[in-house]
């Protein structure tokens, strides 16, 4: 006879699974941006992956040339640290207006993700290991 597990905490309750990823707000917030402003036309799925792009750009810029210690100080740095809040919410932005605008709903893809990337780096062959899987 199978062992019986006793089901997870939020059914036994009744409630739904805390989302992983809720965005809703600040996609609401992008969309009234881009209306108001009469920039929806421009908000096209390469427009704006081209947009995210330069933005990682940007982001990846502060770094640039930096040792792996000082990389882990920039978001303290006086000199960086405005400049990384600033690009890392430029790049979220056009992530979420991106993901809007194909209709992807991110809390569902990150959860598929995750249980793949889980399957794909098994925690006993991966543990401490940053080597990439090329299996598939
Ligand atoms: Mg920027």
């Amino acid at each position: 006879m199978a062992p019986q597990h006793d089901p997870p905490k939020t059914l036994r309750a009744g409630l739904q699974p805390r989302p992983l990823v809720d965005v809703s707000g600040l996609q609401e917030a992008i969309a009234r941006f881009a209306r108001e402003r009469d920039w929806e036309p421009f908000h096209s799925p390469k427009n704006l992956a081209m947009a995210l792009t330069g933005e990682v750009g940007e982001l990846v810029e502060l770094f640039q040339w930096l040792t792996e210690d000082a990389s882990r100080g920039v978001a303290r740095d006086p000199g960086t640290a405005r400049r990384v809040r600033d690009e890392i919410a430029d790049v979220l932005v056009y992530l979420v207006r991106l993901a809007a605008v194909l209709e992807v709903d991110l809390d569902e893809a990150v959860r598929s993700k995750l249980a793949t990337n889980a399957r794909k780096y098994p925690i006993e062959k991966s543990r401490g290991n940053a080597n990439k899987s090329t299996g598939p």
